[in-house]
């Protein structure tokens, strides 16, 4: 698609005066787009939606980006689909609605155990946000505690709100070892990641078999050669 094509207007027209029907189901009249947009970022520093798509519900886009594959949005297959996408979404991209201080907000006294707790091959979906195609495979999630520790469903949980928005598998990874390293504060944490990408196997290069493994590693678990070379064994065991 040429950048002319993308910077066209859509000839999709306003609804004016119906009820859009936003991501986040509210029956309010403000713009499904303005509520799509708050629903995925909820920050203030997004810019408003151009003016002549502010009223047009997020149904409609995607009818309209279905007329610009070449497909007939009325043929019966497909009169359901933007409603589909819009519903999926809302589960696919509910990261952007939750936070790390919510999901670690339950602590317990570690008591005196001070080895690693180690999460390991839990599964994971995300999107990568270069293609909106899926990415998806196994993360590994370890930490020392130090005073504190968290229920074992709490750390998939955390993956599970990084890995629901758009991602890059580096930025997924750092992300839920920074959040468990700041929230909990143990003496260290590691995180591995092993994903596999559609965008790699459906385009561009289509190679299905490489994986991507990234990691990192916070605290004792940079520092101490010994402390490392556990969670490696342990998470490729
Ligand atoms: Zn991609």
């Amino acid at each position: 698609m040429s950048t002319t094509n993308c910077s066209r207007r859509p000839t999709i027209s306003a609804a004016n005066g119906s009820t859009p029907a936003g991501l986040n189901g509210s029956s309010q009249t403000h713009s499904a787009l303005q509520t799509f947009r708050g629903f995925a970022h909820q920050r203030s520093e997004i810019a408003p939606p151009p003016a002549d798509l502010a009223l047009v519900n997020s149904e409609e886009l995607i009818e309209e980006i279905l007329r610009r594959l070449g497909e007939d949005p009325a043929r019966e297959g497909l009169q359901q689909t933007p409603a589909r996408i819009v519903r999926s979404w809302k589960e696919i991209y509910g990261g952007y609605k939750q936070r790390a201080e919510e999901i670690l907000v339950t602590q317990f006294c570690a008591g005196q155990y001070d080895e690693m707790v180690l999460l390991r091959d839990v599964e994971f979906y995300s999107t990568c946000e270069h293609h909106m195609l899926p990415f998806y495979g196994k993360a590994h999630i370890a930490y020392l505690p130090k005073n504190k520790i968290v229920g074992l469903s709490k750390l998939a949980r955390l993956l599970d709100m990084h890995a629901r928005r758009l991602q890059v598998q580096e930025r997924l990874t750092q992300a839920v070892a920074t959040d468990l390293q700041r929230i909990l504060q143990p003496r260290g944490v590691a995180v591995m990641i092993e994903g596999k990408h559609q965008c790699m196997c459906c385009r561009g290069v289509r190679k299905k078999e490489g994986t991507m493994v990234t990691s990192c590693l916070l605290g004792a678990f940079k520092e101490n050669v010994a402390t490392r070379s556990e969670f490696l064994a342990l998470a490729k065991e």
